[in-house]
């Protein structure tokens, strides 16, 4: 018997995984290179037609990619079913209204922070404008408040499989209409209706300490975090003129792309010149 010990080179699995080609594939070892680059050359062809397939379904027949029809799930689910109103709110925040939330130089997240100038920078989440404007809308509308935003959030990550330097949260806050010690169980409620909504039936809520709120509730699936749950009254409401109970919600809209989609790098699904609707754009 011969010795199977020819694997793939760098580059060639390089192309494979940039194509999403099965694990098994990559792994495979081969009795000479003649036959490993043989197997290459037909697992590359195979999985680049692939990819421009699902390309062109997308622009014939879906007509959005991923990332913007979980945005549309969730957006017809709160609009829709649960009174919730869309709002929309500048992408640039001030220096002031992220130490307001804790995040001064000391914090970890400070760090992240992408800034335009001395004052002012690319919001590294939607929390900030919700806080301000959940409040205001109580006051004039004299009622509890539900509403949610979609946008990008900007953080520079140490990259990984896990992180964009720019990705889409969705954040829905319920203001006001909430008897006080039910905020965890409306999470747990809300968390398990919206996975319900995108057809996601395996999942876990992991309790946890944050640094910015004080317990947050996570939905985990397949080991990755996709979003996480927050209350209040909480230590940070006063400086923002905020009384009453409220939950909040942090839905990472590509990590629910990938999950969605069984990748496990999201790259594939963020904003992205290189990738369409998950599939690879140099083929
Ligand atoms: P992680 O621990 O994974 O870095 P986080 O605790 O920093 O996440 P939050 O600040 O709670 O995340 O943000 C809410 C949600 O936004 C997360 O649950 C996740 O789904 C998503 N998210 C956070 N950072 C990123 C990122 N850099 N790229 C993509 N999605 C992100
Ligand atoms: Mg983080």
């Amino acid at each position: 018997m011969r010795f199977m010990s020819e694997k793939m080179t760098e580059t060639q699995v390089k192309r494979l995984v940039e194509l999403n080609a099965d694990k098994e594939d990559l792994s495979r070892s081969f009795d000479s290179t003649t036959k490993r680059d043989d197997f290459y050359r037909e697992k590359e062809k195979y999985y680049a037609s692939v990819n421009r397939r699902k390309i062109i379904d997308c622009l014939n027949e879906k007509h959005e990619v991923t990332l913007v029809k979980v945005q549309k799930q969730l957006s017809e689910w709160l609009t829709g079913t649960k009174h919730y109103t869309q709002v929309v709110t500048p992408a640039f925040i001030t220096k002031e209204m992220l130490s307001k939330m804790t995040i001064t130089p000391e914090h970890a997240l400070y760090n992240q922070v992408f800034w335009l100038d001395a004052k002012k920078c690319l919001r590294p989440m939607l929390a900030p404008n919700l806080y301000e404007l959940m409040r205001d809308l109580k006051r004039v509308a004299k009622q509890p408040v539900r509403i949610f935003e979609v946008g990008s959030c900007f953080r520079k990550e140490s990259q990984g499989a896990q992180h964009l330097n720019e990705f889409t949260m969705l954040n829905l806050v319920q203001f006001g209409g909430i008897e006080e010690g039910n905020q965890m169980s409306m999470l747990k409620d809300m968390a398990s209706e919206a996975m319900v909504y995108l057809g996601i039936e395996e999942y876990e809520l992991v309790m946890e300490n944050s640094e910015v709120y004080n317990v947050t509730l996570d939905i985990v699936v397949g080991g990755v975090e996709v979003a996480s749950c927050s209350f209040g009254p909480h230590s940070l409401d006063e400086r923002w003129g905020v009384f009453d109970a409220w939950i909040g919600m942090g839905f990472g809209i590509e990590r629910l792309a990938m999950v969605m989609n069984g990748f496990n790098n999201i790259k594939r699904v963020g904003r992205s010149l290189a990738y369409f609707d998950g599939a690879r754009l140099t083929v």
